[in-house]
């Protein structure tokens, strides 16, 4: 099912009831089980994390296949690269922190609180939902996982129904690994997908569009369940005028056409001054031929998911080819069979067409040119607050200038993707492209109740303000008022 709920046939309506009952089934026992053990020690959340890392592990192989063969073509380094390290390191970073994460914080007190004491406990919040999309299918259902289970929660998971294979890989590899009321995956297209995000978890945690996520949060409202929304959009590169395009333009052609532009963080279009474009235009291409040479056919190029997600990106090209634009193919032809999209550039596409105003998501690179910083820095704020920006230059000043004028959910300077793979660096989206944030730190304490506890003392000053009221208490007020 390519996205949309279809008309549901006796067959697939008896799926979906079951399916249905299934997320009920489970969140109850996650629930009951929850409660068994509400504030899981050092040990059991430990326990946790190594069976997860000894999964991914022995898992690795057959879901590098399994992505693969969704995707149509998937090289294994990048599934490696992309899915299975980050995550592995993302397990060994929360075990080596776990111990300082659990801690007690302890906060001092304001004199008028003396000689009480205080702390804030982190509990956690019981079930959280992870609803995931395609695109790094196993790195973004895993990575809010760990901090799920680093701040002692039970989770449910629901993959894209877009990674059929890999989906069921990671049932099976959940199910020999956790009891279900530990961790449970729930597969199944976007009609589970809104019964799973209508059920009253603690917490829901969804990677996925902006259209989406919209739904989701709407859904999660009516459970008052808290949402960490990481949603997409387009995210900017600038050029400044000081880029040394030898450097700059290798790491952007990287981070584009990673995963083949399928990364929610990936340089959307280039902002370049406008008496460099040629400059940079030429710099692209050969850099695209050095990368991925003898495009399509070059086995380290990912195919586009699916034929819809392929002919949405023709159609982009075409709009606005037919409405004004100049059309560069950086590398070879496209193969439609195999879903090779070879990387296009755009110049000139007019701001209303769809590949100026939708994430492009694929291997479209649309080239904007501007006359001043402060033109380049309004034409980002004029627009959706981006997931990620990236500035390429040697100007500090003017690195400032982007750095403190614009606002996006995370940056890179002088390249681009890399923000994202730090664990002590939050990763969010902001306004459209999403709120909240994890990884290690951020990612358990989202998972996290942050409870104040004041320990009241044998002695207190409080009882000097206990009625009847009297001068003793105008007295005491007046004090407060002064240097409370
Ligand atoms: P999507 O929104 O189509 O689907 C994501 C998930 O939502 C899937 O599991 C799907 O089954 C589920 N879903 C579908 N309809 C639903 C509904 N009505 N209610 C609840 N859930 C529903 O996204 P996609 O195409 O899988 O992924 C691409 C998008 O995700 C891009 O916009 C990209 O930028 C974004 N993304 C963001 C991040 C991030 O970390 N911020 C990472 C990767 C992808």
């Amino acid at each position: 099912m390519d996205g949309q709920v279809g008309a549901r046939t006796d067959e697939t309506s008896a799926g979906f009831a079951e399916s249905e009952a299934r997320i009920a089934a489970l969140l109850a026992a996650q629930k009951a089980a929850w409660a068994s053990d509400v504030t899981p020690d050092h040990t059991t959340r430990d326990d946790r994390l190594a069976r997860l890392d000894r999964m991914v592990d022995s898992w690795q192989d057959r879901f590098v296949a399994a992505i693969s063969e969704d995707f149509g073509n998937r090289p294994a380094v990048v599934t490696t690269l992309t899915d299975i390290v980050p995550v592995r390191a993302a397990i060994r970073h929360a075990r080596r922190q776990l111990r300082a994460w659990m801690r007690p914080q302890r906060v001092s007190l304001a004199w008028t609180g003396i000689p009480a004491s205080a702390v804030i406990l982190r509990q956690p919040l019981g079930v959280v939902g992870i609803v995931g999309p395609w695109n790094y299918p196993l790195n973004l259902v895993l990575s809010p996982l760990i901090g799920a289970l680093a701040a002692g929660n039970r989770a449910m998971l629901k993959p894209s129904e877009l990674t059929p294979a890999y989906s069921q890989a990671l049932a099976h590899a959940i199910a020999e690994t956790f009891a279900e009321d530990e961790v449970a995956v729930v597969t199944g297209g976007p009609d589970v997908a809104a019964a799973f995000t209508a059920a009253p978890f603690d917490h829901l945690v969804f990677t996925g569009s902006t259209a989406v996520g919209r739904k989701v949060a709407e859904a999660a409202a009516k459970n008052l369940t808290p949402v960490t929304l990481e949603l997409g959009g387009k995210s900017p590169a600038i050029l400044d005028l000081s880029a040394q395009f030898d450097k700059a333009v290798p790491r952007l052609v990287w981070g584009k056409l990673l995963n083949s532009g399928q990364t929610c963080v990936a340089p959307d279009y280039a902002l370049v001054p406008r008496g460099r474009v040629a400059e940079f235009l030429s710099a692209v291409k050969a850099e695209v031929g050095r990368q991925y040479p003898g495009l399509p056919a070059n086995p380290d190029y990912t195919s586009i998911i699916s034929v819809r997600h392929f002919s949405r990106l023709i159609r982009l090209v075409e709009e606005a080819r037919d409405t004004g634009a100049e059309a560069v193919e950086l590398g070879g032809s496209h193969d439609p069979e195999r879903r090779m999209f070879s990387p296009v550039a755009l110049i000139g596409a007019p701001d209303e067409t769809a590949v100026m105003c939708e994430e492009i998501f694929g291997p479209i690179l649309p080239i904007v040119p501007y006359d001043t910083l402060d033109q380049a820095i309004a034409y980002i704020n004029q627009r959706d607050r981006p997931l990620a920006l990236y500035w390429f230059g040697e100007d500090k000043a003017a690195q400032e200038r982007v750095l403190t004028g614009t606002i996006a959910g995370g940056v890179t300077v002088n390249d681009t993707i890399l923000h994202l793979a730090q664990d002590d660096l939050p990763f969010g989206g902001v306004g459209a492209s999403g709120y909240g944030a994890y990884h290690g730190e951020a990612g358990f304490l989202a998972l996290s109740k942050e409870k104040p506890v004041l320990k009241q003392s044998a002695i207190s000053g409080v009882k000097l303000l206990y009625p009847p009221y009297g001068r003793l208490a105008d007295w005491m007020l007046k004090l407060l008022g002064r240097i409370g």
